[in-house]
């Protein structure tokens, strides 16, 4: 018989509640058995206040899953590999490029997994979408994710401080979604980065893209839409288009009953990281991180005027 893997969690933030908890529960083959947080607890799980505490009040954990923002995840992270536990990490990986790449090599000594999760990848669309462009000659692809901070990020101070990555924390979903649907490697170009004023993080940026063959890929993120929000991404040749376009209330869905498409990916998620851990394998891509990464580095910065969460 293939053994349960023992879980813990640390941040009981709004993801954790909202996906990994429900997910971990719908996994075959995963358990959760702890939860380290520094405010709240839940029911059901030992509890501790650090993931410190929570190794050493439950070592025979398997598997540390990291649901903090970026900025404090590599320092977990390390501590859990030397633990010798297998690591996920919610996206974005990391708040560098190096932080990353420094935890890939420790759990090659350590012989654990490091599964570096990126949820979009698993939506239903995405799939649709590499068939569709698969064998035919793009001309262009153009990507649109509008979408309203003061909804869908409330109070979320970390999201705008230096490494809380500001607009591309959905921005990157979107990059995450390219970088799966096209087989060909990315370059940035370009980029415009608007920071409000008395911000370290940007709330809207564009992005001027090519992929090796020369295709033209052009990025608006924002997130001063209000309204309708927009997730989309449209792929054209010549004559004929496809356009990606995400559901935007789906973890509001999930009280409907029904298995929203973000409960979808997150339980596919689950599903991959067992199945890796199986394998004694790890899965890291970086491509939308460096993306993300080259657009700070070349872009022009824009001082806008100032955001305040509550209007
Ligand atoms: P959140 O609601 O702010 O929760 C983050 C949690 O991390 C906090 O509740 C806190 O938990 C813990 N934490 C530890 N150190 C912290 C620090 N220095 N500052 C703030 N929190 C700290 O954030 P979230 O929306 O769950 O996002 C967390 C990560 O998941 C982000 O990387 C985000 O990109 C990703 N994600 C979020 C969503 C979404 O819809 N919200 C979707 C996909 C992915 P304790 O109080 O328990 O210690």
């Amino acid at each position: 018989m293939t053994q349960t893997i023992r879980m813990g969690l640390v941040g009981l933030g709004k993801i954790a509640r909202d996906e990994h908890l429900p997910a971990i529960a719908h996994t075959e083959g995963a358990e959760l058995v702890a939860v380290a947080s520094r405010n709240a607890s839940e029911e059901g799980y030992g509890h501790y206040p650090d993931l410190a505490a929570m190794l050493a009040g439950q070592p025979d954990i398997d598997a540390v899953i990291l649901c903090q923002p970026p900025q404090v995840r590599y320092e977990a992270a390390r501590e859990a590999l030397l633990a010798g536990k297998h690591v996920f990490l919610e996206k974005p990986p990391g708040a560098t490029l190096s932080e990353v790449d420094a935890l890939v090599e420790i759990a090659d000594q350590q012989g654990v997994t490091l599964y570096a999760s990126w949820h979009s990848r698993y939506s239903a669309p995405v799939e649709q979408a590499r068939a569709w462009c698969a064998g035919r000659a793009l001309t262009r692809v153009e990507i649109n994710w509008k979408e309203d901070v003061r909804r869908w990020h409330p109070g979320q101070e970390w999201i705008w401080e230096a490494g809380g990555f500001g607009v591309f924390d959905p921005g990157i979903n979107a990059l995450s979604i390219l970088t799966e649907v096209l087989d060909d490697r990315v370059r940035l170009i370009d980029a415009t980065l608007h920071i409000p004023a008395g911000r370290a993080a940007p709330i809207a940026a564009e992005m001027a893209m090519a992929t090796a063959g020369g295709v033209p890929i052009s990025a608006a993120f924002d997130w001063r839409q209000t309204g309708p929000q927009i997730w989309q991404i449209l792929f054209e040749t010549g004559d004929e288009h496809y356009l990606f376009a995400q559901g935007g209330d789906d973890a509001a869905n999930t009280a409907s009953g029904e298995e929203s498409a973000i409960s979808h990916e997150y339980r596919a998620m689950y599903r991959r990281f067992v199945d890796l851990v199986r394998m004694g394998a790890s899965d890291v891509d970086v491509a939308p991180l460096q993306l993300v990464a080259d657009a700070c580095l070349r872009g022009t910065t824009c001082i806008t005027e100032p955001f305040e969460d509550m209007e």
